[in-house]
């Protein structure tokens, strides 16, 4: 394949050596797909001809973003090239007096927060890997993080995109502005399309202020049925928190060495951030003070300090690499449901842990009711992963039954194909069928995920 992309690419940006190939053929689901040859553009001309190659040769083209995707989304099941923006990086505007800055979407988060931060602002969806993932990646999965709950997912927090599509056709969707009222919006729809419709080439995002203060509060419960229902009633409260953090019995058993807790097997945790200025936090935290009060509350402790704080959220960042080292082949669910429903489902999952006798360990951002359903399985005891499989399903059917959905933001890819049916029915995926085939006649974007 040299031949068709050395015309418009640098040799140093085509990569064809084995050991290049299977890096490019990861994600962070652990499933390889190998790629025939993989490009590193610098420049929108150089993806737009890329496209175009790819489209009149009839060449499988996969977009990557820094491969953190845990849904194999990024991965070129079909061959061909994997498209990587990691050298297509740059900021194109920065308007702090407007709060919004323009990028292309090979910068990572981490590295897009540094510079807003220089001027008092931040972009905010913060997903757990923002230090390696791409704003692109980050828009195509319409990724969210911890403070989603109160500054939103990408979607919500983009005011324009500007992408190319399966047939190299450049199309810029929404404006540097608040409001607007002018015809389809491409722009949200290609946010959460897995790269499926158009290759991202810059976005216009939506900054907030940094806020003055944060604090973190630790709240302690006996059982289910109480921790749910401070979820509500905390999320009834006209303050929305930063963060509504939730960690099941499971999952404080993993992190109780790290962090002082209370004795019992049974207990659970919520870790609530608040921000604002000094006011607006004490308000805050006596509004979560009283709306976290039931009777099966142990404990509710306001972490005074910058160390006790980092104690916190350092325990609860250290449980998804703690279940990795557990099963490192785990699969990791992240199920969506009304908050109303979340004592319900977190009571279904423990019956599904005992009826498939499978270890489940649940946490997440409870505050949108987006749980992180995890099944320590080892994909070679065959018994153990057929019976992981049956309750799988059976987690999915009980989420959609509660009015949920089965993802909340990682996205479908490769390994949640099969069940989007289970959700969507059949005249969604017609349409979204017929979507594909508008922006891109010829399939070559990505081809094979999200629809079989
Ligand atoms: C440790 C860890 C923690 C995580 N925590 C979170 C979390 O808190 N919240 C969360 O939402 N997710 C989380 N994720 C999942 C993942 O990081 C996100 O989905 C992230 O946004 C993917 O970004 P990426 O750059 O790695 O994209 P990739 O994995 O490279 O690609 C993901 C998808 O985006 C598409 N894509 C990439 N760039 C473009 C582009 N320019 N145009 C069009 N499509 C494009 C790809 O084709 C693919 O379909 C986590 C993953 C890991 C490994």
């Amino acid at each position: 394949l040299y031949d068709v992309f050395s015309g418009f690419c640098r040799a140093e940006q085509i990569l064809q050596d084995e050991a290049n190939l299977l890096a490019y053929s990861y994600d962070n689901s652990r499933i390889s797909f190998k790629p025939q040859i993989v490009l590193l553009p610098e420049t929108e001309e150089e993806i737009v001809k890329t496209v175009l190659a790819c489209k009149n040769s009839k060449i499988p083209l996969t977009v990557r973003g820094r491969g953190t995707a845990t849904t194999g989304a990024a991965l070129p099941t079909e061959g061909g090239v994997v498209l990587s923006t990691e050298r297509f990086n740059k900021v194109i505007d920065f308007c702090p007096a407007s709060k919004y800055i323009v990028v292309e979407p090979g910068i990572t988060n981490q590295h897009l927060q540094d510079i807003c931060k220089e001027q008092n602002l931040f972009w905010g969806p913060n997903p757990s890997s923002m230090g390696f993932s791409s704003v692109g990646g980050n828009l195509a999965c319409n990724s969210a993080g911890s403070r989603s709950l109160k500054y939103g997912a990408a979607r919500d927090k983009t005011l324009a995109v500007r992408f190319v599509t399966g047939e190299g056709k450049i199309i810029t969707s929404g404006k540097a502005v608040s409001k607007q009222a002018v015809g389809f919006d491409f722009a949200r729809l290609i946010i959460g399309s897995e790269g499926m419709l158009g290759i991202i080439l810059n976005a216009t995002l939506k900054l907030d202020f940094l806020p003055e203060q944060t604090t973190t509060i630790r709240v302690i419960y006996k059982d289910t049925r109480s921790a749910g229902d401070a979820i509500i009633s905390i999320m009834q409260q006209t303050l929305i928190p930063t963060s509504l953090e939730f960690l099941d019995r499971h999952s404080v058993a993993l992190i109780r060495d790290d962090v002082d807790l209370p004795p019992g097997d049974e207990i659970l945790m919520l870790i609530i951030e608040v921000d604002g200025d000094a006011a607006a936090i004490k308000h805050a935290i006596d509004q979560v003070n009283k709306a976290a009060r039931n009777s099966g509350l142990l404990e509710f402790m306001v972490a005074d300090s910058k160390p006790a704080k980092q104690k916190i959220w350092q325990a609860r960042k250290a449980l998804s690499p703690k279940l990795r080292k557990i099963a490192p082949k785990k699969i990791n669910e992240d199920v969506v449901v009304p908050i109303d429903k979340l004592a319900t489902l977190l009571v279904g999952l423990d019956r599904l842990r005992a009826k498939y006798a499978i270890n489940i360990v649940n946490f997440g951002h409870a505050g949108n009711g987006n749980i992180h359903v995890n099944l320590l399985v080892d994909p070679d005891d065959e018994k153990r992963v057929a019976r992981a499989a049956k309750c799988l399903d059976e987690i999915f059917k009980l989420v959609l039954k509660l009015g949920g959905s089965i993802s909340g933001e990682h996205g479908i890819g490769l390994v949640k194909r099969d069940f989007l049916p289970l959700e969507l029915g059949d005249n969604n995926l017609e349409l979204m069928r017929k979507v594909k085939s508008q922006f891109d006649p010829d399939n070559i974007l990505n081809p094979g995920k999200l629809l079989a």
